[in-house]
């Protein structure tokens, strides 16, 4: 590797080079593609052989993307001041399970893996909003996991302000606690209407003159600044884990496996890897060859992997190509019975109680197990803690989980929400206030 930065390049425009900086500050390229590396660093495996926290792991990974830009001093320090948790690669024991690993992602402040994209990418906004006298706001459209990761990610940080919107009455109790609690910097609304409103809303005020003096910015699943640390956990697991381990990917948007692919492209052995899907099954028709296209979201108990139209589909499609992409992934997708059948059978068989998006990869692996006869080790990525989904839960177990300490404080906490129109106008009024 030479000692430049590595440049970021659209999907759609191989020629236009940009840094990190620009890409994680655009998030998505002005020819509306998704910003992908133009040159992958080479991992030193002696990451995978030796390093002993998954701090090490994101420092010295990070450092090789990022030190050129950043300085990995800079870097060291926001790893360990990111991942404050812990990352614990559990062996399941029974029948079934044998060589099954559970990788807990959900250990962070919100209980789902995308704490780990929302603090990184915080984290690196500021550092570079601190070198100007630039403010941004995040505005982000939520209907459940993303929505509390990135309020907690951003809250409290220097020139950084975060809308969020969420449409009134249409996500669980548990949910809306984690959107609605007060944290600094953070303006919650209620939308009464849904998610497509939600949505609308934003992109209407990205496009709205009066509002360009907030300098909006979005923090969804597309931005380069959360991928990056989505490859961490990978090398971790293969760090602590047998050899020649596989994973198995519960889901949406394909966020979380072009991190894996990222991270197999920089030189991490990864046998295989399984795209694990809900009723929402795109990628997995895809892979199988059948000509599909987008279709319309389909609404499932695996809820935060409800997306019709994966967005970094066009990202896994050009950093590996569709051949390459065959050959590496094995996709499935289940059906809601199947969703409830499996957490009732991963319970039974091993006593883990699996939230329900963990549950679609581990049935997953099932069928990849039976379809294929590899019985070759495995990790499913456990995307978020099952007392996240009590309702889900109670149904299919007739209990529920155990509430961890960190959610259970948020019903003593403060909340601050107000309650607007799904108009525009409503969001505007109270914004630009
Ligand atoms: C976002 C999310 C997913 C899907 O991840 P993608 O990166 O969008 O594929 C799966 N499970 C949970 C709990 C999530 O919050």
């Amino acid at each position: 590797m030479t000692n430049r930065a590595i440049s970021y390049r659209s999907t759609r425009n191989p020629d236009d080079l940009c840094s990190f900086r620009e890409a994680l500050l655009q998030g998505l390229a002005p020819d509306g593609g998704l910003f992908i590396p133009s040159a992958v660093p080479t991992l030193p495996s002696s990451i995978w052989t030796s390093a002993s926290s998954f701090v090490e792991v994101a420092q010295q990974t990070l450092a090789l993307w990022l030190k050129d830009e950043v300085g990995a001093e800079t870097v060291y320090a926001l790893a360990e001041d990111a991942f404050t948790f812990d990352v614990p690669l559990v062996a399941l024991e029974g029948g079934a399970y044998t060589d099954v690993y559970v990788l807990e992602l959900f250990h962070g402040p919100t209980l789902s893996f995308k704490d780990f994209g929302a603090r990184t990418m915080a984290r690196l906004m500021a550092h570079f909003l601190a070198q100007t006298t630039e403010r941004k706001t995040i505005l982000v459209a939520t209907s459940g996991d993303t929505g509390s990761a990135v309020a907690d990610g951003f809250a409290g940080h220097d020139n950084l302000d975060v809308v969020l919107l969420y449409p009134y009455q249409k996500v669980s109790p548990t949910q809306e606690r984690q959107l609605i609690i007060n944290r600094p910097g953070v303006q919650t609304f209620a939308v009464e209407g849904t998610f497509d409103d939600c949505q609308r809303m934003v992109k209407g005020a990205f496009r709205d003159a009066d509002l360009t003096q907030l300098n909006l910015s979005s923090a969804n699943s597309i931005n380069i600044g959360r991928l990056l640390p989505q490859m961490l956990y990978y090398i971790w697991a293969v760090a602590q884990g047998p050899e020649s381990l596989s994973f198995c990917v519960p889901s949406g948007n394909l966020g979380n496996l072009t991190g894996g692919m990222l991270a197999h492209l920089s030189g991490l052995p990864v046998p295989r890897f399984i795209a694990a899907h809900n009723a929402n099954a795109f990628f997995p028709r895809h892979l199988a060859g059948e000509d599909v296209a987008f279709g319309p979201t389909i609404p499932t108990y695996a809820n935060a992997m409800d997306v019709g139209a994966p967005s970094n589909f066009e990202r896994l499609q050009k950093l590996l190509g569709d051949q390459e992409l065959r050959a590496q992934v094995w996709g499935t997708y289940v059906h809601d019975s199947e969703i409830l059948a499996s957490m009732r059978h991963v319970y039974e068989h091993t006593g883990y109680l699996a939230d329900p998006h963990t549950a679609v990869g581990l049935h997953a692996i099932r069928s990849y197990r039976q379809t294929t006869q590899d019985h070759g080790p495995m990790a499913v990525l456990a995307t978020a803690h099952p007392a996240k989904f009590p309702e889900v839960v109670e149904r299919a177990l007739g209990r529920t989980a155990e509430t961890p300490a960190r959610l259970a404080k948020l019903w003593e906490a403060e909340t601050q929400v107000t309650r607007i129109a799904p108009t525009l106008d409503a969001l505007k009024a109270h914004v630009l206030a």
